[in-house]
């Protein structure tokens, strides 16, 4: 796919000429004043109309920079081609071929810097087309106008292959090996099914109705799902082999333990780590009280350390919670930020407030244990670390005291060694992940991996495409095309 060229038809030059002339189509949203008091979404979508008047300001470049940027190849053009005609399921299709959850894509990918960054319209009026949304509304049209989703698979195999972690890698190995015409079991560890889908991203940036519908779409094509079931300890992975009978096993069990600041007063009641503060809300419903009646904390002034996505959806959560005050708390600047252009941009417009260059050095409790104010400290930023991005370094004698009733810790995660410490012939880095080439073969014989446990936190997209090229490596290990 690296060389791929879009061979269709071809745009005369006063057409990419006015093309060139018009503007991206905004997509409607809630209120941001509105929004930053419920859980509903955000974006609400495109019609028929809008798409296809996006679509046709596609340029239909034939070096189409757009694929070049998307991580696992989709083929932009021909599909925005599609719209253009009004023929959503062919757009549809061409997606799928490339990417099997393209309504959980097309709300969560970092379009900006894959497909729509290079985009040419990008280069030439900072106004890419929007293929995020573009992606988004014909996955919405499908699942809105169809009871079932229609998938062949090929004839059984014979052979069994075992899931480990329901995240989007996951899911992107079970529903290629079912299609392929192997038995498929996925065991989860929470009690839900989703990864990051269910217990991470909130159900204001993307509706849990969805990720449900791609599972039942799954379920309904036969892949059977073992939730509660943590591998490592209800089975090992030999034991998976050797007592149920499965001929291979993906290990796609992502990078949920949460990182902590290591500073004083971290213990303190009302300071949570983003992982334990979003699945509350989100897995165990606890903003849907009083249908769901799970404790979360509601702070009046929230803060939270972090500039990444995990964070965003973590400080936007508060203010959903009632907090009166909701900052972000990062020790770098606004061009340094991580997280997702449109996130900002959304927590900005809802009110949240950002303390650039800061970190706490210390937490304040008060006789009772409990979170009343942080010490921090101002910084600057020096020469670039390891990451590319320019160091901050403390201001000396700039310490200040800061108000805060609920601190959520949101500056990363890494492995969970459930799993990984009781396997010793998986060969781990020495940040504990998962070594593994590029097929995601493991140096266990018959297992694979991939997705964060691999390549640490990354985003979902990856963690599909890696996936893909795992199912396609099994289906040639288990029909005899490939020896291990
Ligand atoms: C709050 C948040 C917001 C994010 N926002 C975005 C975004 O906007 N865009 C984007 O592209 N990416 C985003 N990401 C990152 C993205 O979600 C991850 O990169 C992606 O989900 C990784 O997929 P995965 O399949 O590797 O694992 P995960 O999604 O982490 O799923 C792993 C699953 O394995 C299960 N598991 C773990 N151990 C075991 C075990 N021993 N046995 C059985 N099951 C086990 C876990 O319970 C989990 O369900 C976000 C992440 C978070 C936390
Ligand atoms: S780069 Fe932009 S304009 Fe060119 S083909 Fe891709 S989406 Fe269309």
């Amino acid at each position: 796919m690296g060389g791929y060229k879009y061979e269709g038809r071809r745009l005369p030059v006063q057409d990419k000429k006015a093309r060139m002339k018009t503007h991206r189509n905004k997509m409607t949203e809630q209120d941001p004043l509105a929004r930053a008091r419920n859980f509903d979404e955000v974006n609400l979508g495109y019609d028929a109309e809008t798409a296809i008047s996006e679509a046709e300001r596609c340029l239909l470049c034939p070096s189409s920079p757009c694929v070049k940027g998307c991580p696992v190849k989709i083929r932009v053009p021909e599909f925005l081609d599609k719209i253009s005609e009004g023929k959503f399921m062919e757009a549809l299709e061409i997606i799928k071929a490339d990417n099997a959850l393209p309504a959980i894509t097309g709300r969560v990918c970092p379009q900006e810097v894959q497909c729509e960054g290079p985009c040419t319209q990008n280069k030439v009026s900072k106004e890419p087309v929007g293929i995020g949304y573009l992606e988004r509304y014909v996955a919405d049209l499908e699942r809105n106008s169809m009871d079932r989703c229609c998938v062949n698979c090929s004839p059984p195999t014979g052979k069994k292959v075992a899931v480990v972690g329901s995240g989007p890698g996951g899911l992107t190995v079970a529903a290629d090996m079912m299609r392929l015409g192997h038995e498929v079991h996925i065991y989860e560890a929470f009690h839900k099914a989703g990864g990051v889908l269910v217990y991470g991203i909130p159900e204001f940036r993307l509706p849990k109705a969805i990720v449900d519908y791609e599972i039942k779409c799954m379920e309904d094509l036969g892949v059977k799902i073992h939730t509660n079931h943590i591998i490592g300890k209800i089975y090992s992975l030999d034991e998976l082999m050797a007592e149920e009978g499965f001929d291979a096993i993906y290990v796609g069990i992502g990078a949920g333990a949460p990182r902590f600041m290591g500073i004083e007063g971290e213990n303190l009641l009302g300071i949570f780590s983003a992982n334990e503060y979003l699945t509350r809300s989100n897995l165990m419903k606890a903003y849907d009280f009083p249908n769901y009646d799970t404790p979360i904390a509601q702070g009046k002034k929230v803060c939270v350390m972090g500039g990444g996505n995990v964070a965003m959806d973590s400080v936007r959560t508060g203010l959903r919670l009632g907090a009166e005050e909701a900052h972000i708390i990062y020790r770098r600047s606004h061009e340094e930020l991580p997280a997702r252009t449109e996130e900002i941009h959304h927590a900005e417009e809802e009110g949240v407030m950002f303390d650039f260059l800061t970190t706490p050095i210390r937490f304040i409790g008060d006789d009772e244990g409990k979170l009343v104010a942080m010490e921090c400290i101002r910084m600057e930023l020096g020469e670039p670390d390891d990451s590319g991005r320019r160091r901050p370094v403390p201001l000396e004698g700039s310490n200040f005291i800061l108000e805060a009733d609920l601190a959520v810790i949101a500056i990363g995660a890494g492995p969970n060694p459930i799993l990984t410490s009781s396997e010793p012939e998986i060969e781990l880095n020495r940040w504990g992940y998962i070594v593994a080439d590029d097929d995601g073969k493991t140096s266990k014989k018959g297992v694979w991996a991939g997705g964060d446990i691999v390549t640490g936190s990354a985003t979902v997209i990856l963690a599909m495409g890696a996936g893909r090229k795992s199912a396609a490596s099994m289906h040639r290990y288990l029909t005899g095309e490939e020896e291990w």
